[in-house]
């Protein structure tokens, strides 16, 4: 194993879900968080062009570049291909980036959020990977690779075309693990076999798997009453072979706490533990989730404008995460421009149409309860 990759620790402060006071950056917590983490040996801060809308990047500056020696700690942040729209975008963020975070190199640099369609064709049309190799060389940047949403094909073709490459950041958790559209699992064997290094990213899901049903968290307290869910979550991705980093995007100084307690005395899931896992994932593929296919032949239709399959999906989402608070936030940013669920007149005309048959006036009648 390379050196450098040996000196990585194993949590990444996350920074795209900081501490906030009346919407702007809580900058006394993040010092304290800050503090906190360093403390503890750690040294790896992941930042992006676009989270807090350019301010996390700031607050690196504030919060670890003014404040620690710069050869003490990684900073790590990425090339968004939706800000781009020509060659010269490149060097304009890079630079403003230097600026934000009040430094002259970043030791980790990323094409953000590679993906099948437009963010890949992106970052192809303008030679994001052969400029990024020319950072490399004036020393702006010290390690390059990119995070990734896409398929396990396209994976594989970036690889081949680009073994310049060397780390790639994918979103790993049990829950996503088998994820019909994350394949988080395929992901990481990919990777595995060609002993590429993983960064972590999403290892809770957003928080989500921190709390979920009752009835599966007192699956894990059955077994272990002393740590908490989300280090289940931590746990689960720190057992796998060939993981750097895993980050984590902290928001309160009592999750960091958890955390540090979690990588610092760090026990890999046992046996027993693997089958709680198990049975924990089959639970929630178990729960009943709406069938519907998204086909969107009964929307045309709805007099009230009602986006049906995007309801449903919001439904789903709060079946199987009851305590997340986003696909209310979801179904609230929808329903300000379409029809409500509680819009429905049950005129039918959705049932007449629907392929698999559901019961559209009742599921509907739930996602007004549960959403308006
Ligand atoms: S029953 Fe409700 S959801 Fe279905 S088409 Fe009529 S108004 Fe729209
Ligand atoms: S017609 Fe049925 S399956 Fe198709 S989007 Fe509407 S509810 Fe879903």
């Amino acid at each position: 194993m390379e050196n450098w990759i040996q000196k990585m620790p194993k949590l990444g402060f996350g920074m795209m879900r900081l501490p906030q006071n009346e919407g702007t950056i809580d900058l006394d917590k993040v010092c304290n968080m800050v503090d906190s983490y360093m403390e503890h040996g750690l040294n790896y801060f992941d930042t992006a062009y676009v989270y807090h809308g350019g301010m996390s990047e700031v607050a690196i500056k504030e919060a670890l570049v003014k404040r620690y020696s710069r050869e003490d700690f990684y900073i790590a942040t990425k090339l968004p291909a939706w800000e781009m729209k020509e060659q010269a975008d490149c060097d304009r963020i890079f630079e403003e980036q230097l600026d934000r975070t009040g430094t002259d190199y970043f030791d980790f640099y990323l094409l953000h959020s590679l993906e099948d369609g437009n963010n890949y064709e992106t970052y192809e049309k303008y030679n994001c990977f052969e400029w990024a190799m020319k950072k490399k060389e004036e020393g702006k940047i010290r390690h390059f690779g990119f995070s990734y949403h896409g398929s396990p094909e396209l994976l594989i073709k970036v690889l081949d075309k680009h073994p310049e490459v060397e780390f790639v950041q994918i979103q790993l958790n049990y829950a996503d693990w088998d994820n019909p559209v994350v394949q988080s699992g395929k992901l990481y064997q990919i990777l595995h076999e060609r002993e590429i290094p993983i960064i972590v990213m999403e290892p809770v899901k957003g928080g989500t798997l921190a709390n979920m049903e009752p009835k599966l968290e007192n699956m894990m307290k059955a077994v272990n009453p002393k740590r908490t869910i989300a280090s289940w979550a931590l746990r689960f991705v720190g057992s796998l072979e060939g993981i750097m980093t895993i980050l984590s995007g902290m928001s309160t100084e009592e999750q960091m706490l958890d955390n540090l307690q979690t990588f610092t005395q760090f026990q890999p899931l046992n046996g027993e533990e693997y089958k709680v896992v198990a049975s924990v994932v089959k639970e929630m593929q178990d729960m009943p989730l709406i069938p519907c296919t998204g086909c969107r032949y009964c929307v045309d239709g709805c007099p009230s404008g009602i986006l049906i399959p995007d309801i449903f999906r919001a439904v789903n989402t709060k079946r199987l995460y009851p305590m997340d608070a986003r696909p209310g936030m979801f179904y609230r940013n929808m329903t300000a421009n379409s029809g409500k669920a509680s819009d429905c007149i049950s005129c039918g005309q959705c049932e007449d149409v629907c392929p698999q048959h559901l019961p559209i006036i009742e599921l509907i009648r739930e996602a007004s309860e549960k959403f308006d």
